[in-house]
């Protein structure tokens, strides 16, 4: 592999870089339009390489673990992280290193694939609904509801006057998930063509990824310009306070999981989940140990 992107050989990397991931990221609340074009789809942030940036996704795994643990155990908070990107963009690679770190106990990931016939009989947030997560829990979208207002918009599989109210409908669900108490967060891997073509590329040359294979991907290629702009429509209509968007910059994998594990870290502070309080009579439960400990070595 490629070692051009190091460009040092230091050990001791300032692993609490000065750098707010969530205002390079974060799509401004105004009303501009969102113009992915006008987005990086490449960027070093405040690292000095490849492996400062995995030192540092490492280090920030460590505190998201310990932050998800005091909100499991607290109850109270759910956090929803929702990805969204094109194919070969490392929806995969994010959760293997960064979201799927998490205790398994309080996090699952669900994938969102074309809907079965039963998910088909129902409104579109069914299936999406029933995946939230509980008080205490974390939930991973492996796509999601904006499917309904992306795929379905380019490859005009419900006619444009349903899709077109589905912006509203996903902005008074999203209130709905955070009046219960859910934090939701949104990423989009922003890659550039080229970087996809260079993954189809490794897939083909890499038998152990012949699975991942499908000739549909390359038609998603020749409709690259009506995704975007779709996208762009969903990040402009469903962009809020509650449920923002960020674009992150993803043609270099480690940047692409160093980013987004600081920007979850940095929610999962804000959140400040707490142990809960103890109930329980310390000072008996000491005693009561002891006193067993004593009978044991008697
Ligand atoms: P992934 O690309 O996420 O690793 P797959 O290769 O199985 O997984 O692709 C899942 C497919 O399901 C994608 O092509 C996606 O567009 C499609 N899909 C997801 N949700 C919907 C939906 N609501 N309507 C139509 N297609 C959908």
């Amino acid at each position: 592999m490629s070692t051009d992107e190091d460009s040092t050989n230091e050990t001791h990397w300032d692993l609490a870089p000065k750098f707010d991931f969530v205002d390079a990221h974060r799509l401004p609340f105004s009303s501009d339009k969102v113009s992915l074009k006008k987005i990086d789809t490449e960027c070093s942030g405040p690292f000095e390489g490849k492996a400062h940036g995995r030192a540092f996704t490492h280090a920030a795994n460590i505190e998201i673990r310990d932050l998800q643990y005091r909100m499991y155990t607290e109850g109270k908070q759910s956090l929803l992280i929702v990805l969204q990107a094109p194919d070969a963009a490392g929806k995969d690679g994010l959760i293997r290193k960064v979201l799927g770190q998490m205790n398994p106990q309080g996090c699952r990931t669900y994938p969102f694939k074309v809907p079965s016939s039963e998910e088909r009989a129902h409104d579109f947030l069914w299936r999406i609904h029933k995946a939230t997560p509980a008080a205490g829990k974390v939930s991973v979208f492996n796509r999601s509801h904006y499917e309904d207002v992306l795929v379905v918009r380019v490859e005009d599989l419900v006619p444009k006057s349903v899709w077109k109210e589905r912006y509203e409908i996903i902005n008074n669900f999203e209130k709905l998930l955070a009046h219960r108490g859910t934090r939701i967060l949104k990423f989009y891997l922003h890659i550039s063509p080229r970087e996809q073509l260079e993954r189809f590329k490794k897939r083909l040359d890499d038998p152990t990824k012949h699975w991942k294979l499908n000739a549909g991907d390359y038609a998603a290629r020749d409709k690259w310009g009506d995704y975007r702009e779709a996208y762009e429509d969903a990040m402009e209509k469903c962009h809020s306070k509650i449920a923002p968007w960020h674009v992150i910059p993803a043609d270099k994998k480690w940047y692409r999981d160093a980013s987004v594990a600081a920007i979850v870290r940095d929610t999962l502070r804000d959140m400040d989940p707490k142990l809960p309080e103890i109930d329980a009579d310390l000072d008996e439960i000491r005693q009561l140990y002891e006193r067993e400990l004593d009978e044991m070595n008697e």
